[in-house]
């Protein structure tokens, strides 16, 4: 691997995940767990000594998932499918499906007939997580996924794996945080796409690599940059199309801080440990911005997320709901209507692979851009 350029460890994994994957396997050994995003916990998968691999369907091109599933199904299911019709999965020896809406319940056991020779999970995930007894649930849940994956890996994991699998994770998410904030900094440099490579490869590289990458970027590069940018806040599942935070690059548009799963959420809070590390880590997991697909009490998470947007300073709100997520539609009038009362302009991207066309994007996000320019001093 090169050494010469300190963004080519992230490219590298990024083009050929899965053959990464199967050399890694070969090289030690060791077992390969795949997890569809959001919110199962890395940490357990590797305190049982897998390498922990998200699955991400979006921008998945779809040709035999059809058969297996209705089309009426948001991307990101329809595409994890999709890459299991086609080999692409071979190399997982069990998969983590977390239940965050009907879809994924109803995946689970798709996944189970489609793919029987993968040791499969359901991760049962509560749907009230302001409720004090969600604390306990997870823990019992999350012990459980434990022995499930040790079952697998041959390899004892209990409580002091996970307390060093979590430290090393709050590592990872620190530096994490650091190249966020380099990209509001230094956004000529630290460009959205680029810190995008960044996160989207702590999903799937070992985290110790992943680590040592990111310890070796340029973090004291100084840049001169001249381009007008516009803050702008991002709600969604994950950055579909994919290629989208480059074109927010050429348009000039800056996200100050997003709720997608496999952006800024990904990092912001860490296990922190603090007594037993089970708990912790169910800790981190309740008091993460609410996915879409948990309940909540719906005054509670619109000024939440209404106060989230305000303090974030951005001019206006992108929301990239995934077509077919009922979890994503239930919400957005209410948030819709709450930014409309306090000034913020926002737009509805609905994307997916089988019918989002580029041009169209581009050509909305344009017409966004011209409105919050005209709002700026
Ligand atoms: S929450 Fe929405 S995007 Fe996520 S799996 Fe369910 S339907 Fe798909």
């Amino acid at each position: 691997m090169s050494i010469e350029d300190p963004w080519r460890p992230f490219q590298e994994i990024m083009e050929a995940p899965w053959e990464w994957a199967r050399s890694w396997k070969q090289k030690t050994g060791r077992k390969v767990i795949g997890h569809l995003l959001p919110d199962v916990p890395e940490e357990i998968i590797h305190a049982a000594g897998a390498l922990p691999m998200a699955v991400e369907g979006a921008g998945v091109q779809i040709g035999q998932a059809q058969a297996h599933i209705p089309g009426y199904t948001c991307s990101h299911a329809m595409g994890a499918i999709e890459m299991g019709m086609t080999g692409k999965l071979d190399v997982l020896d069990g998969m983590v499906i977390p239940y965050v809406c009907d879809t994924t319940r109803n995946l689970f056991h798709i996944w189970n007939r489609c793919f029987p020779h993968m040791s499969n999970e359901f991760l049962r995930l509560p749907k009230r997580i302001d409720y004090p007894e969600a604390r306990d649930y997870l823990c019992v849940e999350f012990t459980r996924l434990l022995s499930s994956i040790a079952e697998i890996t041959g390899k004892k994991a209990g409580p002091d794996e996970v307390a060093r699998s979590s430290l090393l994770y709050d590592k990872s998410r620190k530096l994490l945080r650091d190249a966020y904030r380099m990209q509001q900094e230094r956004p000529a440099l630290w460009t959205q796409e680029k810190v995008q490579l960044l996160f989207a490869s702590a999903l799937r590289a070992p985290r110790e690599e992943h680590l040592t990458w990111m310890e070796a970027l340029p973090w004291d590069q100084e840049e001169v940059d001249c381009q007008v940018r516009i803050p702008i806040y991002v709600k969604g599942k994950v950055w579909d199309p994919p290629g989208i935070l480059s074109l927010f690059d050429k348009l000039g548009l800056l996200v100050v801080s997003d709720e997608i799963v496999t952006g800024f959420r990904l990092a912001a809070i860490d296990v922190g440990l603090n007594g037993n590390p089970i708990e912790s880590l169910a800790q981190r997991y309740i008091s993460l911005t609410p996915y879409p697909g948990y309940h909540m009490e719906p005054d509670m998470l619109i000024q939440g997320f209404l106060n989230r947007v305000v303090k974030s300073g951005a001019a206006g709100v992108v929301f990239i709901n995934p077509k077919f997520c009922e979890a994503a539609g239930f919400e957005m009038p209410d948030f819709q209507k709450a930014l409309g009362e306090t000034g913020i302009p926002s737009l509805i991207l609905e994307t997916s692979s089988r019918s989002a066309s580029m041009e169209q994007i581009r050509l909305r996000l344009e017409a966004f851009r011209e409105l919050l320019s005209g709002d700026l001093p």
